[in-house]
């Protein structure tokens, strides 16, 4: 995984704006790899840089089911996850 980072100041607090690549899941087996900037993180969230990943049989079932699946949204097709 590549990351690159950087410091932009707004309204007196650091902002850190990260781009990263990811696995994302638009539908029934589409997931595609992307990089795209990730959005500011607010109080009361964490920024936390993964190092190693996996998938597990619940990963493979929501990957197959998508939008079916129960805890994928249903606009994951306009917003993946
Ligand atoms: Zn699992």
């Amino acid at each position: 995984m590549k990351n690159s980072e950087h410091l932009v100041v707004q309204e007196g607090f650091k902002v850190i704006k990260m781009k990263t690549r990811a696995a994302r899941l638009y539908g029934a087996n589409d997931v595609r790899l992307e990089e795209f900037e990730l959005r500011p993180i607010t109080s009361g969230e964490l920024l936390i840089k993964i190092i190693s990943d996996s998938v597990c049989m619940s990963t493979h079932k929501t990957i197959i089911q998508g939008a079916k699946h129960l805890r994928v949204p249903e606009n994951v097709s306009e917003h993946p996850v």
